[in-house]
């Protein structure tokens, strides 16, 4: 910067830009940033209307008994039909969090989500739950949990099919202040993942005494478990720790068979990843059931089967 303004002004965009790369990193200035931003500004005018637009849909990744060949819940993963463009969620809701619509896309994806379960399950296609992902931040908002009630109720759905993702390491860092809130859903029926576990530092007497159900093995202990020892040593915990609390264990991300076979083996049967199906739409997740022979599940949630594992 030739004087202080330029210069401030600049580091106020090397800023922006650390922050949206995930934040606590060290960034020198580029001029390249400055059209980054210029096209993010674009993005997050666009945002700003795009449920009015119906331009959000939700993508479904199954969740797989590799036991039986049951699908025992969907992921539902946000995207952003933009034109003939389909943007990922690491690439808006960044920007819809600094704008604050996060939280009506949030409750717009949870009211989604319960309308195509509810749906599956009048088609009579196997589908006993469906998880949806929302932040720490819109957890602490009291109208999450009214939104996830008005869905339910909306669709009849029972509270134990919806599943609320969060990542380990934000309910790990305010965790004083998230329990209250998880206890809350969870007299509410709603049931809670860990996701990314593994690299969130949880302790483990906060783990016995807080309500969730599930912890999703990070992908990254998953791609590194054959190459390195310490990766295997932390799943092979992980899981005896999910087993030892009476928790579902899912591992995520899972590629290749061969991963697939060593989750297996440490005791993990719930997968999720690649290797069984990229994100789809509601369509093509039916016909990938059909044409892999998926099995009818463990059954609707209170239908007399249990759900989850
Ligand atoms: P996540 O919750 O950990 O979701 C898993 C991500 O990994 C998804 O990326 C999924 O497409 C991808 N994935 C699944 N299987 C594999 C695999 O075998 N290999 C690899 N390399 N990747 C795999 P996606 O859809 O781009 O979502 C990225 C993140 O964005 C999600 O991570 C989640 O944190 C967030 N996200 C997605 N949808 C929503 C939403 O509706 N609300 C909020 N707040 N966040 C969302
Ligand atoms: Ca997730
Ligand atoms: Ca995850």
């Amino acid at each position: 910067g030739r004087n202080f303004e330029m210069l401030l002004a600049k580091a106020d965009v090397a800023m922006s830009v650390a922050r949206q790369q995930g934040g606590n990193r060290l960034l020198v200035y580029d001029d390249a940033y400055g059209e980054q931003l210029r096209g993010d500004f674009e993005l997050q005018s666009a945002l700003a209307t795009v449920l009015d637009r119906n331009e959000l849909v939700l993508h479904y990744q199954p969740i797989i008994d590799t036991r039986y060949n049951r699908v025992v819940g969907v992921e539902a993963l946000m995207r952003w039909m933009r034109g003939s463009q389909m943007l990922s969620p690491g690439k808006f809701i960044p920007l819809a969090e600094d704008s604050g619509l996060d939280f009506r896309m949030g409750e717009w994806a949870i009211s989604e989500a319960l309308q195509q379960l509810r749906r599956w399950q009048l088609a009579g296609v196997p589908i006993p739950g469906v998880s949806v992902n929302v932040s720490v931040r819109h957890l602490r908002q009291p109208t999450l949990l009214r939104a996830a009630q008005q869905a339910l109720e909306a669709t009849e759905m029972p509270a134990s099919a919806l599943t609320l993702e969060l990542t380990e390491i934000d309910v790990m860092r305010d965790i004083e202040n998230v329990l209250p809130t998880l206890w809350e859903l969870k007299k509410a029926g709603i049931r809670i993942a860990l996701d990314d576990f593994g690299s969130g530092f949880s302790s483990v007497s906060y783990l016995t005494r807080m309500p969730v159900d599930t912890l999703k093995i990070d992908r990254v202990f998953v791609s590194e478990l054959e190459n390195d020892i310490g990766q295997l040593k932390v799943v092979r915990s992980i899981i005896a720790l999910a087993g030892a609390l009476d928790l579902q264990i899912i591992g995520e991300g899972v590629e290749r068979t061969e991963e697939m076979h060593m989750l297996q083996k440490l005791g993990c049967q719930d997968l999720q990843g690649y290797l069984f199906s990229k994100p789809m739409t509601a369509a093509q997740l039916e016909r990938w059931m059909t044409e892999n022979h998926i099995m009818p599940g463990r059954g609707w949630p209170g239908e007399g089967t249990t759900a989850g594992s």
